[in-house]
């Protein structure tokens, strides 16, 4: 099947609005009204990796159905991200700051996680009156917890003045199956292979009349081929190229991680091959991790080996309408 992409440019560039443009032939099928109305978006917040790159942040994006944002991650700066495609009005007017409220962390490395002192505080500063909701490996409670003790003297001073179930959380730690269930969505999650010695998730949305699937950081497992399974979207890692580790904020390239280990992240030859037997309707690659000099094209072309379905490259504040 051959798709046309479109790409508006709102504001400086800084937003982009993605949405596939089907079929070249034929009719298009007509949009269920409520889709019409209020179509499920996928915001890309931050794209990037552990290294130090200004211009992706950390890992997080926010499912929007029905109006109600549901995060996939916390990496850094996640708030203000969100803030931004609010503030543009690229048309995600759910994503307002108190709105974030419920969050899905697929393993707890840092560059999925740091944003959680931002999530937990800066909605609740803005008006967030429920608790925050925590979905996520085992340690997913001591990080809520703990941020919340580390601000103990933050929360103490504001709390007079601020609603007080918006500062507390609920950390529910996981494990494969399904994970939660509201008038939106069910939540599917399933385990993938990142480093031994803790779990590390995917993710399966059902929402809004379209499935989307989110591998966190993984190795290549069949698992995610078997949750998409002609899934409307997948959204995937990838790593290309030999070497370092390509560090635009460290002028000393160095290496990531064990070289003799398992493979805890999935190259982008790998990818090609499970987005062909997942047949999604849009493979999205984001979590790039560029070694040495491969470069944007190299990792496309090398997907390309495997898989000739539609594709595209996340990059920050990326909004996509499945
Ligand atoms: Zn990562
Ligand atoms: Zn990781």
């Amino acid at each position: 099947m051959k798709i046309r992409m479109k790409s508006v440019v709102l504001a400086a560039g800084a937003v982009t609005v993605l949405s596939v443009i089907l079929p070249a032939q034929g009719p298009a099928p007509a949009p269920a009204p409520a889709a019409a109305a209020n179509p499920t978006k996928i915001v890309f917040l931050g794209t990037g990796v552990a290294v130090a790159d200004p211009a992706r942040q950390g890992m997080s994006l926010a499912i929007i159905v029905n109006g109600k944002p549901y995060l996939v991650d916390v990496g850094s700066s996640l708030v203000r991200q969100a803030a931004a495609v609010y503030n543009l009005g690229a048309g995600v007017a759910d994503l307002r700051v108190d709105a974030l409220q419920i969050a899905f962390l697929t393993h707890l490395h840092s560059d999925h996680t740091l944003g959680m002192a931002d999530l937990v505080l800066i909605p609740w500063l803005s008006g967030r009156k429920l608790p925050l909701q925590l979905y996520g490996p085992t340690g997913v409670k001591n990080l809520g917890e703990g941020t919340l003790a580390a601000y103990k003297e933050d929360i103490r001073v504001r709390s007079n003045a601020l609603d007080k179930n918006g500062i507390k959380l609920e950390a529910h730690e996981i494990h494969p199956g399904p994970i939660y269930e509201d008038q939106n969505v069910q939540v599917k999650a399933f385990a993938v292979r990142h480093g031994a010695g803790w779990d590390a998730f995917g993710y399966r949305f059902d929402a809004g009349g379209k499935s989307i699937v989110v591998s966190g950081d993984t190795g290549p497992v069949d698992a995610v081929a078997e949750a998409c399974n002609g899934c409307d979207v997948l959204i995937h890692e990838s790593e290309t190229g030999e070497g370092p580790i390509f560090d635009p904020g460290q002028p000393v390239k160095h290496m990531v991680g064990n070289p003799n280990g398992p493979a805890g992240h999935t190259s982008s030859v790998e990818l090609g091959k499970i987005a062909a037997k997942a047949h999604p309707k849009t493979l999205i690659v984001t979590h790039w991790i560029r070694h040495g000099d491969g470069s944007q094209d190299d990792m496309m072309r090398e997907i390309r080996q495997n898989y000739s379905g539609p594709m595209m490259v996340a990059r920050d504040l990326d909004i996509f309408v499945p």
